[in-house]
Formats: C-alpha cells, sequence, structure tokens
C-alpha cells in the first residue's frame, strides 16, 4: 500500500470545520477599500470607525501592510514597494469596482519610525500627512473614478487613552 503523501493527508483532514462564523455570508462586492498599517493595536478603533463614522459595516476590502499608504510614495524611491501595491490596488478596483478608497495612517508608527526616507529633520506625523496627501495624489492620478479620503488616527484623553480620527 502506497503511503499518502503529506498533501493527500492535508486533503483527508479538510471538510471538517472546526469553527462556524456566525456572520451571515455576504457576497456582494465591497465600494470602499481600506489602505491601513498592519498594527493590530489600532485595529478596533478602525473598524469601529469605518463601521459608526464612515457607514461602511464590516463589509470593507482592506489592505493591511505595515506603514499603509507609505508604498504609494515611494515610485522612485522604491519602485517594487510602490509597484506591490499598485498591482493590488488594481485587482482590487478592477475585480470589486471600488469606488471609494479611504487611506489611514497612525500615531507612532513603527514602520514610520524606522524607515525613513527623506530628511530626518521632519517629524513623523508631519511626513506621515504628507505621504497621505501624496498618495492621494498618486490615487486620483491612476484611478480618476475613485473618491479619496485620508485620515489620521492619534490618541488623546485617558487613562486609558482614546483613539480619535481626523481628517487630513
Ligand atoms: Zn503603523
Amino acid at each position: 500500500m502506497q503511503r499518502p503523501t503529506q498533501d493527500e493527508g492535508h486533503r483527508d483532514d479538510a471538510g471538517s470545520p472546526v469553527f462556524s462564523a456566525s456572520a451571515p455570508w455576504d457576497g456582494s462586492r465591497p465600494d470602499t477599500l481600506v489602505v491601513c498599517c498592519a498594527d493590530g493595536r489600532w485595529s478596533a478603533a478602525i473598524q469601529e470607525f469605518l463601521a459608526a463614522h464612515l457607514g461602511t459595516t464590516c463589509h470593507a476590502d482592506i489592505i493591511s501592510v505595515p506603514g499603509g499608504i507609505e508604498p504609494l510614495t515611494l515610485m522612485d524611491v522604491v519602485p517594487k514597494d510602490f509597484s506591490f501595491l499598485r498591482r493590488r490596488l488594481e485587482a482590487l478596483v478592477q475585480g470589486h469596482g471600488t469606488r471609494r478608497l479611504v487611506a489611514i495612517a497612525h500615531e507612532d508608527c513603527s514602520w514610520y519610525r524606522v524607515h525613513r526616507v527623506g530628511p530626518v529633520k521632519v517629524d513623523l506625523r508631519t511626513r506621515q500627512l504628507h505621504d497621505l496627501r501624496r498618495a492621494a495624489a498618486r490615487i486620483h492620478a491612476m484611478f480618476p473614478q475613485i473618491a479619496v479620503e485620508t485620515y489620521y488616527a492619534r490618541l488623546a484623553g485617558g487613562p486609558p487613552p482614546r483613539v480619535v480620527f481626523e481628517v487630513v
């Protein structure tokens, strides 16, 4: 008897769910795409912001990478990072008919702290706001049919502090 390969072994295990999600499946295409940082500390607040303020419920496409929209500002400096994000944006826009793009940057972003491109004297927040505006202009040039909104999330009040969102 032939021993199953590892792949076949995995296939045998398939079909037995370990969890059933309570949320009913919604197969409609989201018309909103969110581009934000992968930093999980901000995720709950961002989800709440999307649902309660922007009205996207949980039904939005999300591209979540460290530094968020930053690769779109790197066309001349790190073109492969720029292309990585551009190709994925194009795929979603073509596949889903995206009409609205929401870009969110956040305070204390470790990607921005570590990956400094440009003058060191410029503080992080200023750089992030500048990048949001540059990325928005780039998106507008690539996809003129899409409305672009940009926001900056930061901590306020407390303790414990709350996450607040500013229009950029
Ligand atoms: Zn971040």
